[in-house]
């Protein structure tokens, strides 16, 4: 965007302005070949079950090995992907991605409940008519079942088209692939949408989860009051006890947090305090150290 000024009409951008205006036009003109040349990557985060803290699964994260920005985060071409359409593409193979590492990781550690696979999908997707086309397509190549998936997409994109999404929902039940509300309470869905949707999980956004001990809650002074956040998270673990629904919390990075979530039965949780996203070979480290120690 451009600054006026004086009355000669000029648009002058200022220096950091314009260098972040041609990084972005860079990025986004280096992200229509990035699938196609091998530089988008995936990234998997532990999923952790609270009750007897075994691992339940995985989430997976897109990253971009950019050739001269380094290792890119969605926060920075997610947005571009969707406005370019190119999230679809992306979406697509990050599923199958995700889907062919849990088979490698099922058959190489077999447990009594099956690793599962956490795959976002963006609003988009669910104005697409092939999706469930798409979603069949990837589980067959890959020889996963449905019931190891779970898909997770935002509240907004209940509000979007309420109707169009609660077919495609019940289909995906159909297949008995999971769905999860990412960043959950973060979105401005009434609370008694939820029931309306076939959902079966909660995932309590971040935001809360970091105010659940008392080093940020000193921080926080002034603003928001913890004790509010603290009661928000609690709130969120009893709606869904209620409506039978799971409830998994993000971004846990130390043990008061994890022990809060523990006493209002929240039932798994991932972040820092358990393994940050980490790539193939390094996940594929964790969860053999992992499965060890847990005997
Ligand atoms: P998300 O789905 O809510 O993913 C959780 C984000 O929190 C991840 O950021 C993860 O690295 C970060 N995180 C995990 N544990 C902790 C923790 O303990 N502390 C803190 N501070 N952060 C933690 P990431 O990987 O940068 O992803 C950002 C967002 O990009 C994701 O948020 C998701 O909305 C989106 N995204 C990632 N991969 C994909 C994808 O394949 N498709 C689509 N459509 N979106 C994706
Ligand atoms: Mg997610
Ligand atoms: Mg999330
Ligand atoms: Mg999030």
């Amino acid at each position: 965007r451009a600054k006026r000024q004086g009355c000669g009409g000029y648009a002058i951008f200022d220096e950091p302005m314009h260098q972040q205006a041609l990084q972005q036009l860079q990025i986004e003109t280096d992200l229509r070949h990035a699938l196609e040349r091998g530089e988008l990557c995936v990234y998997f985060q532990p999923i952790v079950a609270l009750d007897h803290q075994g691992v339940q699964g995985f989430e997976a994260l897109v990253r971009w090995q950019h050739p001269t920005l380094g290792l890119l985060s969605p926060a920075v071409f997610i947005p571009l992907a969707e406005d370019t359409g190119l999230i679809l593409e992306m979406d697509f193979w990050v599923l199958e991605t995700a889907c062919k590492q849990l088979q490698a990781w099922q058959a190489a550690f077999p447990l009594g409940q099956p690793l599962t696979m956490n795959v976002n999908l963006s609003g988009r997707q669910f104005t697409r008519p092939d999706l469930l086309d798409r979603v069949d397509q990837v589980l067959q190549n890959t020889g996963i079942p449905g019931s190891c998936v779970k898909l997770e997409i935002t509240e907004t994109v209940l509000i979007e088209n309420p109707q169009g999404v609660a077919v495609l929902l019940s289909e995906l039940q159909e297949r008995n692939i999971q769905v999860c509300l990412d960043d959950f309470g973060t979105g401005y869905s009434s609370l008694s949408y939820l029931n309306r949707f076939p959902v079966n999980q909660l995932k309590i956004d971040r935001s809360f989860v970091a105010l659940l001990d008392t080093h940020s809650r000193e921080s926080w002074e002034g603003q928001t009051r913890p004790s509010e956040q603290t009661e928000i998270v609690r709130a969120i673990a009893n709606l869904a006890a209620n409506l039978g629904l799971q409830v998994v919390a993000e971004g846990v990075e130390n043990q008061e947090q994890l022990q809060y979530l523990q006493s209002i039965h929240c039932d798994s949780a991932q972040g820092y305090y358990f393994a940050p996203p980490l790539d193939s070979d390094g996940a594929t480290e964790w969860l053999q150290q992992f499965l060890q120690q847990s005997g």
